[in-house]
């Protein structure tokens, strides 16, 4: 009988074993969670890579480059196989980086490029065309007049594509002397609260004067409408963002905000925990691109963006899911 009960442990043990393999580690790093569209991408990652049975520690910065560095040498010391890192300064990660790859663990830049490091992968949309989407936009709206362009973090390798993007299309107007830039501005953090203070200092400096506001993403535009709208501006100024927000959606219902950039998340973060595995299994990824950081060519796969305003939101945001028909028009 003895004898039996340990052949049959031993049977089990071993038709068992890969039960009990060594799961994936995924340590996945967040600029700032406080922004509504990175929760979407933190659950829509998570989800997808854990039921590739990956175990997910998730991290958020809230801004801080220091904090996140600090987060990312946690997740070394826990021994992570990948990180997946949505950078709060891309500039400053080449150190902890080359850390992580001393120890073996693959990196995924996520949404935002990391510059001057050995990373394996990088994934998002294409930034350049989310820029063009939103000057086009405004072009449509006000083809001349007096332009107010507010720009993103300055730390976000992102909010300067978005401005590359933007420029593609205003530069010819400024030289035709259709569109007059009258103010540049930076949001530190993206945060609305940032944005509204710049707005209404741009609006005491141009007597209210500004027909249109290049904001680069949902947040910031926010901001800045509650600014429009303290002066009953809000509707006569056309402005731009970008994220789908489901408060943007709103505003760009009421009328108050023109167009606003969707970007499927759910396509971007499955698409990711899908490469994450491929990584943390010593396999390379398939690419559509490639980004140069500074070190190296990077291999990359970009999305396409997609321009919404009051025309197109059931057919896009809608249709897909992301946010619900009773969500939007409430
Ligand atoms: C992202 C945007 C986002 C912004 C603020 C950018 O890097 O691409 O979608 O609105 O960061 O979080």
């Amino acid at each position: 009988m003895k004898k039996f009960i340990t052949l049959l442990c031993v049977v089990l043990m071993t038709i068992s074993t890969p039960i009990f393999a060594k799961s994936l580690k995924i340590g996945m790093v967040i600029d700032d969670l406080r922004l509504e569209r990175w929760q979407k991408d933190r659950d829509i990652f998570v989800a997808a890579a854990e039921k590739q049975g990956a175990k997910v520690y998730v991290q958020s910065a809230n801004g801080n480059e220091q904090t996140q560095i600090s987060q990312i040498e946690n997740m070394i010391s826990r021994g992570v196989d990948v990180l997946v890192i949505i950078p709060t300064n891309g500039e400053v990660l080449s150190n902890v980086i080359k850390e992580a790859k001393i120890d073996g663990i693959k990196v995924l830049a996520y949404d935002r490029l990391i510059s001057n490091a050995d990373i394996d992968f990088y994934l998002s949309f294409d930034n350049e065309i989310v820029g063009e989407m939103q000057a086009t936009a405004m072009v449509a709206a006000k083809p001349s007049g007096r332009y107010f362009l507010m720009g993103g973090a300055p730390t976000d390798s992102n909010a300067k594509l978005f401005r590359k993007g933007q420029m593609n299309i205003l530069q010819p107007k400024i030289d035709a002397g259709d569109i007059e830039v009258v103010g540049d501005q930076w949001v530190n953090y993206w945060l609305a609260e940032n944005a509204l203070k710049i707005m209404e200092n741009a609006l005491t400096a141009n007597n209210n004067n500004i027909d249109v506001v290049v904001a680069s993403n949902d947040a910031t535009a926010g901001g800045a409408i509650q600014a429009l709208e303290a002066q009953g501006l809000a509707g006569k100024v056309a402005i731009s963002g970008q994220d789908a927000d489901l408060a943007a959606i709103r505003r760009i219902i009421a009328g108050t905000q023109t167009m606003t950039v969707y970007k499927p998340i759910v396509a971007l973060a499955t698409h990711a925990a899908e490469i994450a595995v491929v990584l943390g299994n010593g396999k390379e990824p398939e690419k559509n691109a490639e980004l140069n950081n500074g070190m190296k060519d990077v291999p990359s796969w970009l999305l396409s963006p997609i321009a919404v305003d009051a025309k197109n939101i059931k057919e896009t945001i809608v249709a897909d899911g992301f946010h619900s028909e009773k969500d939007v028009y409430q």
